[in-house]
């Protein structure tokens, strides 16, 4: 039976991802220039890398330097962004950081720090966007990059697992709002991915070995395992999908 592939397609269609520097978030912007998109990055430094990996496959990139740990800076980046190519029709939460601390030590700095990165301006970037969706009329996509820690509680950081059960849970309260108006809200959780958020965990033999032996897969994950994911969620394919969180974990939720 022949398959109606253009249903992936993003071409034509603008896609914004925050934390668009490094690791998974420099994976999905290649993933979704390869695929069609003009995609923007929102990063804190430059963007210089990603950029260079999508020019070398024709695709087009345009970058907004903003620090994400301030709310106010929200409405630059919707007004900076919807300029770029006219309209924004895919939002990927993907920025976030880590703070490892046994909880009686966690300061309330670095608690704001992390909620106000990984949980608050997630929420209002997508109200942000939303509020142009609902009344255009058009619909759009956004992908909320939640974590393992989003089911499980984790071992000392208990910020950033309060941060990503909140976005699971935001995922869900925010479709049953908007899906009938063509805004689909779903996340994506990634499992042990290879990339500076677990830089300190993988240099820790004794961990790094404890969660190896955990993941079926055998391995750890890459910014290309979630890409798949990524595409799916954002494209025409997905438009029935609703306040869903989807694994990409190599198995390690399964055990
Ligand atoms: P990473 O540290 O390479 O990426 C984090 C990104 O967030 C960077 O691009 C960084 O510039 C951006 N960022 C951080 N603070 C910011 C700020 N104040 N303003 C703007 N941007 C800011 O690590 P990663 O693994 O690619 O992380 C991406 C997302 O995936 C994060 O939300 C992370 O929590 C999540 N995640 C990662 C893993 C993993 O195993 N690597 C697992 C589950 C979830």
């Amino acid at each position: 039976m022949e398959q109606n592939l253009t249903m992936f397609s993003l071409k034509g269609k603008t896609a914004l991802v925050t934390g668009a520097n490094t690791g998974l978030g420099q994976g999905i912007c290649v993933a979704y220039a390869a695929t069609g998109a003009n995609v923007i990055g929102v990063a804190r430094r430059s963007c210089q890398e990603t950029a260079e990996k999508i020019a070398a496959i024709s695709g087009n990139f345009t970058e907004i330097i903003a620090d994400l740990s301030d709310t106010n800076i929200i409405p630059r980046i919707v007004e900076e962004a919807n300029k770029v190519y006219g309209r924004v029709d895919i939002l990927v939460n993907n920025a976030g950081i880590i703070k490892r601390c046994d909880s009686v030590d966690v300061t309330i700095e670095d608690w704001e720090a992390v909620i106000n990165i990984n949980e608050k301006n997630v929420f209002f970037l997508c109200q942000a966007f939303a509020k142009d969706w609902i009344p255009d009329k058009q619909g759009g996509k956004i992908i909320n990059i939640a974590s393992m820690l989003s089911y499980q509680g984790g071992i000392r950081v208990p910020a950033y697992t309060a941060s990503k059960s909140a976005v699971m849970g935001l995922t869900k309260a925010l479709a049953n709002e908007w899906a009938k108006y063509n805004i689909n809200v779903n996340a994506i959780a990634p499992g042990y991915m290879a990339t500076n958020n677990t830089q300190n965990l993988r240099s820790d033999k004794q961990r790094s070995d404890e969660i190896l032996s955990r993941i079926p897969a055998g391995r750890w994950g890459t910014p290309e395992d979630l890409t798949g994911a990524a595409i799916f969620l954002a494209s025409d394919a997905a438009s029935y999908v609703h306040g869903f969180t989807i694994a990409v974990d190599g198995g390690w939720l399964a055990r």
